[in-house]
């Protein structure tokens, strides 16, 4: 409940309420939980619980840490993937739109959450989006749409106007395109903002075919949480600077009895963690609360110098969704018409996406335009 903030179950709402079916009528009996993603086991025997990826996106935060030092420790930097995504749609009925299997390329651009500018801004600021913020559709410069709040901040601005731009080059018409935000009753648990590339088609209507949503820390703090990888950035003061800190020190003897498997990772999480309450600490992991007893540590005050602050990167995920792209740059280029009286069908790509660019083809079959075809 928005308002007094309460979780229920459904059963518990639909329980006393008969709710029908508005197509046929039909009563409406008890809900239960589905899983959008395909389960399987990993191994033979004592095989393990696995789920195909619904997105591409996870690895790259998984390998967070690695790439962070490849990218010599120095954000924003970005990571891209094109794969398979899986999901167990429950109504696949829309031929390429609705799949259960299929193509994405995902791009995950890590920003520090104080600065979500971007260095290319300034270059396309004055170009135009088009938006449609569920109530009118509006075109507005780059810059308005930041300076006005309409989109929060220059990152995702940025890369919404390379995806118009991307869908554009592709033959995308003009016409049949918005970026529709999200409004806060459909806004996915991870995203603080929102806004679905929408195209047109004749046949089904408006559909998302890209979403470019701002994840804030959302991915790095549940994968921090569950796997206690140091999935931290730095960052750099001017100078270094020496201060008085406490730290939480680990006691593994106690730990490692009393915690088993789970201790290495509440090693890590203790070892990151800001020391607030002494008295009582708790940490996360995989979705359970674990009580810390303060025989498993010590805390210490010392002097440090220090040469930064640690932080988790915010990211900004453009999300494309191959397949529909791929169905409404057909359907956008495809005409049927009549010429002379005759049918007319054409299909016309944009030449950077043509698979032949150039066709010469003599219209009469005599082998010598075949031979000065050939030539040219
Ligand atoms: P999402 O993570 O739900 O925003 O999905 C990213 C993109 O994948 C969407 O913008 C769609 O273009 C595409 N997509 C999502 N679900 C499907 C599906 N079942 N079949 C084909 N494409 C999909």
């Amino acid at each position: 409940c928005e308002k007094c903030k309460q979780s229920f179950k459904v059963e518990d709402i639909t329980k006393d309420k008969i709710i029908k079916c508005p197509q046929c009528g039909t009563e409406l009996k008890d809900a239960y939980p589905v899983n959008l993603m395909f389960q399987t086991k990993i191994g033979i025997g004592k095989a393990r619980d696995a789920f195909l990826r619904p997105e591409t996106a996870q690895g790259i935060f998984t390998d967070f840490h690695l790439l962070y030092r490849f990218a010599r420790e120095k954000l924003p930097f970005g990571v891209v993937q094109i794969g398979k995504g899986y999901r167990n749609e429950v109504s696949p009925r829309q031929g390429i739109i609705r799949l259960r299997e299929f193509s994405m390329a995902e791009a995950e651009v890590f920003f520090d959450p104080k600065d979500k500018t971007h260095k290319y801004f300034e270059s396309v600021k004055d170009k135009e989006l088009f938006l449609f913020d569920n109530i009118k559709e509006m075109k507005l410069s780059l810059e308005k749409a930041v300076n006005t709040k309409v989109i929060n901040n220059q990152a995702l601005a940025y890369y919404m106007y390379l995806t118009q731009e991307f869908l554009m080059t592709a033959g995308v018409d003009p016409k049949k395109f918005r970026f529709r935000k999200h409004g806060d009753d459909e806004l996915a648990h991870y995203a603080t903002e929102c806004w679905d590339a929408e195209l047109f088609s004749e046949r089904f209507g408006w559909i998302e075919c890209v979403g470019i949503a701002d994840r804030s820390a959302y991915d790095l703090n549940a994968h921090i949480q569950s796997s206690g990888t140091d999935m931290y950035a730095l960052r750099k003061f001017e100078e270094s600077k020496t201060v008085e800190i406490k730290k939480i020190v680990p006691n593994m003897g106690v730990m490692g009895p009393l915690f088993k498997g789970k201790a290495g990772k509440i090693k890590t999480i203790l070892e990151n963690m800001e020391v607030k309450d002494t008295k009582k600490i708790s940490v996360n992991i995989d979705g359970e609360t674990i009580e810390v007893p303060n025989n498993c540590y010590d805390i210490v005050q010392k002097k440090e110098k220090i040469t930064g602050e640690k932080y988790v990167p915010h990211v900004i995920e453009p999300s494309f969704g191959i397949d529909r792209i791929l169905y409404c740059v057909l359907e956008h280029n495809y005409s049927e018409g009549k010429k002379k009286g005759e049918e007319y069908r054409v299909l016309k790509f944009n030449s950077i996406i043509a698979p032949i660019k150039v066709g010469v083809l003599p219209l009469i079959s005599d082998n010598k335009l075949v031979k000065i075809a050939n030539e040219i």
